[in-house]
């Protein structure tokens, strides 16, 4: 892929993509064998205290809700890892969506979920629209884009980083559109308008060994008229919120409704910081991604279900609670589901 558009953009490289404000480089191989190593020596991760809490989904009513058009509730469902389930703006959609066993490119080697799918794929009600933020193993997986694909209704859209669509059109999947950060795509529903726009996250791509950082990365902005959602995909730490929230300031005054109603930060995968710190917030970072935002709720996802760092599966929401509770937070001002669990999200007033 080339890039001769003018202006150049700094994230566009010749031969790929970086970030706003570090330069990545892929780990070493003697870095990552001493992770490895570290961790084999401690015996990380220990095993969960507790397991992923679940419950079954409701199904009857995020059907309803689906189909309730105008009348939708906007709602969240964490279904597992980076995917949520979520009902805004007359439209349902699906983040990340990973309903495979292993977050690898074969199933019988690499990370194995420990907890199924909050909701089976042939359970999903009609999906109209995926948000897919870059092509980690964990977050694009051809299993689900494909069965996805092939759901009874129609495909949904795929709203994908740049130099994914070819991705998309090898496995089949036509209904595609790739953005890069910032740029918008609207979308006609029962409410009106919803647009969708890519954002900066501070993270990589890769799918093989030769092409790290070859397809971009991001984050999603949704703004409907009931609910603004973001979602961090995977990231570290940055800048890129603060920029996000002067992004969107206009359109998020008070008498607009404020900030994002609801925004999905990733919580898991931090350890150890000296190899993850870079790709990968903590939880207190992810509290700042919070604040930066100005977003009024947030759901913490990517935890509890692939094992793929050195923190337990139940860390990340017992240090979210130890944070809120030593900063005088709402328990729902970051809170976390159980796997199959659904939130409804409070209408935007005043837009
Ligand atoms: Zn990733
Ligand atoms: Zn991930």
């Amino acid at each position: 892929m080339t890039f001769d558009a003018d202006p150049p953009k700094p994230h566009h490289r010749a031969h790929g993509f970086q970030n706003n404000y570090t330069e990545f480089k892929t780990k070493s191989l003697a870095e990552l064998l001493r992770w490895r190593r570290q961790a084999a020596s401690a015996g990380l991760p220990k095993p969960p205290l507790v397991p992923t809490p679940r419950v079954s989904p409701d199904l009857e009513w995020l059907r309803a809700n689906a189909a309730a058009g105008a009348q939708m509730a906007p709602a969240v469902n964490w279904i597992g890892h980076a995917t949520v389930l979520a009902q805004l703006g007359g439209l349902t959609l699906l983040t990340d969506p990973m309903f495979s066993q292993r977050a690898s490119p074969l199933q019988f080697i690499g990370p194995k979920r420990h907890v199924p799918p909050g909701i089976a794929l042939q359970d999903l009600p009609h999906i109209d629209l995926v948000l897919v933020s870059h092509n980690h193993y964990d977050h694009l997986d051809a299993g689900s884009v494909a069965a996805l694909n092939r759901q009874p209704g129609g495909p949904p859209l795929f709203v994908v980083p740049l130099g994914l669509a070819a991705w998309m059109a090898a496995h089949g999947i036509a209904n595609a559109v790739e953005l890069d950060w910032w740029d918008r795509h609207p979308i006609p529903t029962s409410q009106g308008e919803v647009e969708v726009t890519l954002v900066p996250a501070q993270h990589w791509s890769s799918r093989s060994p030769r092409d790290a950082l070859a397809t971009l990365w991001g984050g999603f902005a949704v703004l409907a008229p009931d609910c603004h959602l973001f979602f961090a995909g995977d990231t570290g730490y940055s800048r890129d919120f603060g920029d996000i929230r002067r992004r969107f300031e206009g359109r998020q005054h008070a008498a607009q409704g404020g900030g994002f109603d609801i925004a999905l930060i990733p919580i898991g995968a931090y350890a150890p910081r000296w190899f993850m710190r870079e790709q990968h917030v903590d939880v207190e970072e992810a509290l700042k991604i919070h604040a930066d935002l100005g977003a009024k709720r947030a759901l913490g996802v990517h935890w509890g279900t692939f094992e793929l760092t050195d923190e337990s599966l139940d860390e990340p929401p017992r240090r979210l609670a130890a944070l809120r509770s030593e900063r005088g937070m709402a328990d729902d001002a970051f809170f976390v589901l159980p796997i199959g669990g659904t939130r409804t999200i409070a209408r935007r007033e005043g837009a």
